[in-house]
């Protein structure tokens, strides 16, 4: 048995009203219906107060602190509508979500439903994005004493190349000559699509040094490009203090005005972008695979019969070093009349060189295989879109009918048209027009490239980055050469 309590707030103004006594007697019905104890000292009455400000309601404020009670005396609080509980959407949220999250303490309205359908879904997301904003704007005030609060304290993580501490317990401070490799490796990477081994071998060859004074490696580069310090930005509690990396949700990061930057905003923003790209790539074709020979197995295809090459390993005795042999699979089973046998030591340059070189280009042919996932997706949102409109009309009759205020009624319609945009936006993202795939084509080759001619990635993230964007790769044995098929989805 679920004991509950009940709100019950009628404002004077109003006419087309439920009396106190008939929204008392719907709430007792209700309660009764669904098996819940409602006793008379768990109903809270407000008469004649409207309900902007929850101070002025003296018994709501009364509910609100027994709820606060540990344990709460009642499990969930009946109204007949929402409307009932505040008049003001962000007060609302605040009171709803304190009672949920910190109380256990449910809000429920006898009369409308925020159940498991579509447009309850919508509305809950709608309430979420309410209450993070409302977190935003409070993050907002605080940020100021928390930074404070990191000097103090917490930020001694000894500083970044380019920065050093002048006095304890103060922001860092930019050393020019210092930033000089920090630079040139953001934009290398942004502007020339440099990979991180690239990049790190470019400024060793240039005299540039770490802060420890030894020589980059790729790792360092790609910490150096994802440290927000560069753009004027604070990072802490981001290492554990074994030297591990903290989940992302401990981290803090904060914009600190006073902080000079290294490069831009914009430019830290595409470093960042690029290598989310790569590690995108990476995740996203990732299977086991002990059965995986070579990165490039299954992928090179026979010119004769399109059967694949198989694999075998091979050892040079001379260095003891083991390689790949690719071979067509018909051919070993007698079916295929040409032998298409390759060493991966003759096919991978083929492969690497054709991979530079298809991403210098403005264009590449390409295939767009649709997926089916998106295009569910796609229409998930078409449907939330048509929801959001008849929310619209339904908010504007409410306006209409004087049941909402104006300032109501554009509050509401705010957070629709803000949802609304959101929704557009990820549509957007999910149907890519054509043009902007092709432009993007080269760069995702690029980045390809910059994992498959890593010597420091794995197998199997060679062979993910590969398979991420090319379908097959014909070899041909009369001339040496190749065909690489790409391919979008
Ligand atoms: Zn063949």
């Amino acid at each position: 048995m679920r004991i509950a309590a009940a709100y019950i707030r009628v404002s004077t103004h109003m006419q087309e009203e439920l009396s106190p006594d008939a929204q008392k007697r719907l709430l007792s019905e209700y309660a009764k219906r669904n098996g819940m104890i409602l006793s008379n000292e768990f109903i809270f009455m407000d008469k004649g107060i409207s309900g902007k400000k929850a101070e002025k309601r003296p018994d709501f404020m009364k509910m609100i602190s027994m709820a606060k009670q540990k344990p709460a005396p009642f499990d969930v609080i009946l109204v007949w509508k929402f409307s009932r509980f505040a008049r003001n959407q962000e007060e609302s949220i605040v009171y709803k979500n304190l009672l949920r999250n910190k109380c256990k303490v449910d809000v429920v309205s006898i009369t409308e439903q925020t159940g498991d359908d579509m447009f309850g879904k919508l509305i809950e997301r709608i309430i979420e994005w309410m209450d993070e904003f409302y977190s935003i704007r409070l993050g907002e005030d605080v940020t100021r004493g928390m930074v404070e609060n990191a000097m103090r304290g917490n930020f001694q993580s000894s500083p970044a190349l380019g920065y050093q501490v002048v006095r304890k317990g103060e922001l860092p401070e930019k050393v020019p000559e210092e930033s000089k490799p920090v630079e040139i490796a953001f934009k290398k990477f942004v502007y020339s699509s440099m990979g991180f081994l690239e990049i790190a071998r470019y400024l060793n060859s240039l005299g540039y040094r770490t802060k420890k004074g030894k020589l980059f490696e790729a790792r360092g580069i790609k910490y150096i490009l994802m440290n927000p310090i560069y753009k004027g930005w604070l990072r802490w509690n981001y290492r554990n203090p074994d030297g591990t990396k903290k989940s992302k949700d401990d981290w803090i990061i904060v914009k600190v005005p006073k902080l000079e930057p290294t490069v831009s905003e914009e430019l830290w923003d595409a470093a960042n972008e690029r290598i989310q790209l790569m590690s995108k790539i990476i995740v996203k074709k990732s299977k086991p695979s002990s059965v995986k020979r070579h990165w490039l197995s299954g992928l090179i295809k026979c010119s004769a019969c399109g059967r694949s090459l198989s694999t075998s390993v091979h050892t040079d005795k001379r260095y003891g070093r083991t390689y790949t042999n690719f071979q067509c699979y018909g051919y070993l089973k007698g079916k295929c009349s040409i032998s298409h046998q390759v060493s991966e030591k003759k096919i991978v340059p083929i492969v690497l060189s054709m991979l530079k070189e298809d991403s210098l280009k403005k264009e590449v042919p390409f295939e767009i295989l649709t997926d089916t996932k998106s295009s569910d997706e796609i229409s998930i949102i078409k449907m939330q879109l048509d929801k959001i409109e008849l929310k619209e009309l339904r908010i504007k009759e409410a306006y209409r009918n004087g049941i909402d205020t104006l300032d109501e009624y554009r509050e509401n319609k705010n957070i629709l048209s803000m949802e609304r945009s959101s929704l557009q936006e990820k549509l957007e993202s999910l149907s890519v027009p054509e043009e902007e795939i092709k432009a993007d084509m080269p760069n995702r080759i690029k980045s390809v490239y910059d994992i498959v001619s890593n010597e420091s990635t794995t197998k199997d993230e060679k062979y993910a980055a590969i398979n991420s964007i090319v379908k097959k790769i014909i070899y041909r044995k009369s001339d040496g050469e190749i065909d690489i098929y790409y391919y979008y989805s």
